[in-house]
């Protein structure tokens, strides 16, 4: 049966522009977070910022819960359907609508996959910095809406470093502008709405920095025989002073799986852990400073350093890495990943302590990571066929992001909060802190009816974990 709001969203976008039929809607009901389920009621596929904000302003007139939508390739359930909802998704937004290598900024739609920015400038000698391993398929507006990491963050910055301005389409439909010119006195409204994983409305055009591309680059590869080593190696360099342009960590099962699957024949099996650790900079720089790094690993035991120089080489190196994750489906049939911070040096004792949870809770963990910022990805192995399994392994991620807290870190680096980690907020967060952030949402949404019962915990879905302080707060039960 057609949707009875339909004809209205219809007369925005045009009939190809909405999705209706119950086979085609499935294609929405999760996000890169598999486990939780919701077919939305209808779909919406606008093209430009005006759309955007008609369709928004329809959602608000009827009083319609909206989540929007890029890639979903999100870990969090950022773009998990909430009951009776529309989703916005970005995919006919991909321009490109200007490129300014004078001033190094590109402006493009939400819908624009992160690798097409590069593709679209390296040609003329620059590139887009924040790069998610998910960079091939993920979008720029999802990653605004998560704030996205990843390998070459620790030296460069997450994406809100690199945001310079936005058009933006508020819940009740309203366009406005953020940022976008030279440094603006006032509050910075970029970064609050950079972040807000969909609770403040939508990005409709971004303007990003470019930078331009280093004159040399080296990637080296160091194996290690036990973790402390490798972590000790990474406390070394950053120590020396080095700020590395990526450095990340493989422990072994996550090694061979991506050996298994991937078969870059670069990473030694036995090893307990592997460091990749890239630099760049002018050809005398990269030169110094990879032979630094080298003698630093040796130093810390390492057994065998690969260095690679030509592209090629270096992109041998690196996809095992960005590879980790789907290799995981090698060694089991599900994985459920975590996305905990901590303090660096903290790494040897805090991998000890996951083994012991991951043995303590009968699941085995693996582990992928960006070492230099202490930003952790456990992934937990499982076999959703088995009954209570994903409660179980919820069970241990929370005691592993508990145990980030506990040593000074946060419970998220860059997945975000989402729908998956809003219970464990008030592990972070006191309630005074909770209910300012509910605020701050509740000035720019209202209604409650961007994205839905994310980020902030719901008594009734976190249990016993929530605080019940929060109960009478506005918004805070929204789901
Ligand atoms: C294999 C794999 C590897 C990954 N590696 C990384 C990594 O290295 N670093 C990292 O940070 N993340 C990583 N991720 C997570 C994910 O790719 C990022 O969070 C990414 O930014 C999500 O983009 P998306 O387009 O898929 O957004 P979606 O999943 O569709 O949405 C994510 C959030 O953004 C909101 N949103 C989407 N578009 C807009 C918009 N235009 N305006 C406002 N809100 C919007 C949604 O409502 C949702 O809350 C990985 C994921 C996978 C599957």
């Amino acid at each position: 049966m057609p949707h009875r709001f339909a004809p209205f969203f219809e007369s925005v976008v045009g009939q190809r522009g909405v999705i209706q039929r119950r086979e085609e809607l499935l294609v929405y009901e999760c996000d890169g977070l598999a486990s939780y389920r919701q077919v939305p009621d209808l779909v919406i596929l606008p093209r430009t910022t005006r759309e955007v904000a008609a369709v928004i302003a329809l959602c608000d007139r009827f009083n319609l819960p909206f989540v929007a939508r890029g890639s979903g390739t999100g870990l969090s359930g950022g773009s998990l359907p909430t009951p009776d909802c529309v989703v916005i998704a970005t995919t006919r937004m991909r321009s490109i609508i200007d490129i300014d290598l004078d001033n190094q900024r590109i402006t493009v739609q939400p819908g624009v996959i992160n690798n097409s920015v590069t593709q679209a400038v390296c040609g003329a000698g620059y590139y887009y910095a924040p790069d998610p391993s998910s960079q091939q398929i993920c979008s720029i507006g999802g990653n605004i809406a998560e704030n996205s990491g990843g390998v070459h963050c620790l030296k460069y910055g997450v994406t809100t470093n690199h945001v310079l301005g936005m058009t933006w389409v508020l819940p009740d439909g309203q366009i406005v502008k953020l940022g976008g010119g030279p440094e603006r006195p006032g509050y910075d409204l970029t970064g609050l709405f950079v972040g807000s994983e969909g609770t403040l409305g939508m990005a409709t055009e971004i303007t990003l920095r470019l930078l331009p591309s280093a004159q040399a680059i080296a990637v080296l590869l160091a194996d290690f025989t036990s973790i402390e080593a490798a972590g000790a190696a990474v406390s070394g360099i950053i120590a020396a002073g080095i700020v590395p342009a990526g450095m990340e960590m493989m422990d072994n099962s996550s090694i061979n799986a991506v050996e298994d699957v991937v078969k870059t024949q670069c990473y030694p099996r036995d090893a307990a852990a592997i460091l990749l650790v890239e630099v760049d900079g002018s050809d005398t720089e990269v030169q110094a400073t990879a032979a630094q790094v080298a003698a630093i690993c040796r130093a810390q035991g390492a057994r065998n350093i690969t260095e690679a120089r030509e592209v090629q080489e270096r992109l041998r190196l690196w996809k095992g890495r960005k590879a980790a994750f789907a290799a995981m489906g090698k060694l089991s049939p599900n994985y459920y990943v975590q996305d905990g911070v901590i303090p660096r040096t903290r790494l040897p004792e805090v991998l000890a302590a996951i083994e012991r949870l991951s043995q303590e809770h009968g699941y085995p963990v693996a582990n992928v990571f960006h070492a230099g910022d202490g930003n952790l990805h456990p992934l937990i192995l499982y076999n959703d066929a088995e009954p209570g399994a994903l409660e179980k392994v919820e069970a241990l991620g929370g005691d592993i992001l508990r145990l980030c807290v506990q040593v000074g870190g946060s419970i998220s680096g860059e997945h975000g909060i989402g729908a998956d980690k809003r219970c464990y907020m008030s592990d972070m967060f006191s309630d005074a802190d909770l209910e300012t952030m509910i605020w701050v949402r509740e000035v720019f949404n209202p209604q409650g009816l961007a994205n839905p019962g994310k980020i902030f915990p719901t008594p009734r879905t976190c249990g016993e974990s929530a605080k019940a302080a929060l109960a009478g707060l506005p918004g805070a039960e929204v789901f």
